[in-house]
C-alpha cells in the first residue's frame, strides 16, 4: 500500500504546455500563421473564416477580402481555404464549414 507517486509533468513537447489562444486548450493539428501565432488548426480556420464571412458584407463590391490572423489582425498572403498560408497544417485537416 505504498503512496502513489508524484505524478511527473511530460516535458519537452512545446505544443502540449501551449494554450490555443481561443480555445485555451493544447492545439490540435497545430497551425502557425505568418506572423507567428500558433493557434488549432480548427480555431483558426473557424476564426479567419467567420472573419472573411463578415467582412463580406461591409467590403466594397470587388473588394477581395483579406485572411487576417485572428490575433493580431495582420494578413495571411496565400489564404485558401485549405491550408493555404500557413505553417504546420497536414493536407487531410482541412474543415468545410
Ligand atoms: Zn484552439
Ligand atoms: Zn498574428
Amino acid at each position: 500500500m505504498n503512496p502513489p507517486h508524484a505524478v511527473s509533468i511530460h516535458e519537452g513537447e512545446p505544443l502540449a504546455v501551449y494554450s490555443c489562444p481561443i480555445c485555451f486548450s493544447p492545439p490540435s493539428y497545430a497551425a502557425m500563421t505568418p506572423c507567428g501565432h500558433l493557434l488549432c488548426g480548427e480555431c483558426l480556420f473557424t476564426a479567419v473564416k467567420t472573419t472573411i464571412q463578415r467582412g463580406a458584407y461591409t467590403l466594397p463590391p470587388g473588394e477581395r477580402m483579406i485572411a487576417r490572423c485572428p490575433m493580431c489582425e495582420a494578413p495571411i498572403p496565400g489564404w485558401d481555404g485549405k491550408g493555404g498560408g500557413v505553417i504546420g497544417l497536414r493536407p487531410r485537416a482541412v474543415f468545410s464549414l
